[in-house]
């Protein structure tokens, strides 16, 4: 082969060669800031799934007190007679319990109470 030929070859080799260390070096770099970025993303998910289930199971707790709290409240035996709240006598008085009208409570056992005050006709149901 004609040494300038052969010369031509090699330089020609080396700057493809060179070329895709290049390329090959861009490339690692871009890897590089998108596995750094897909990382911090990922300990931000992280740390926000672990404060969604600290808040789920906080709501979780309240959910079972307030139910607690309703069926407590449904099934603690009425007062007979209240204070109107319109005349404010003390004529508020039960006149009969009926299921609950949400199904969710009623199925549970719940009610709700009709009131009527005897000197001022007013009705309530609690
Ligand atoms: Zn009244």
């Amino acid at each position: 082969m004609n040494p300038i030929t052969a010369l031509t070859d090699l330089l020609g080799k080396l700057v493809i060669e060179h070329g895709s260390a290049v390329i090959t070096e861009k490339n690692l770099a871009y890897l590089r800031d998108q596995l750094v970025a897909a990382e911090k993303e990922i300990n931000r998910l992280t740390s926000d799934n672990e404060n969604l289930k600290i808040k789920v199971a906080n709501l979780a707790d309240e959910n079972e007190q307030l139910k607690k709290k309703i069926n407590d409240f449904h099934k603690t035996p009425p007062k007979k007679e209240y204070v109107c709240p319109r005349c404010h006598e003390p004529a508020f008085k039960l006149i009969k319990q009926l299921p609950h009208p949400n199904k969710f409570f009623a199925n549970s056992g719940s009610t709700v109470r009709l009131y009527r005050c005897e000197k001022c006709n007013y009705e309530e149901t609690i």
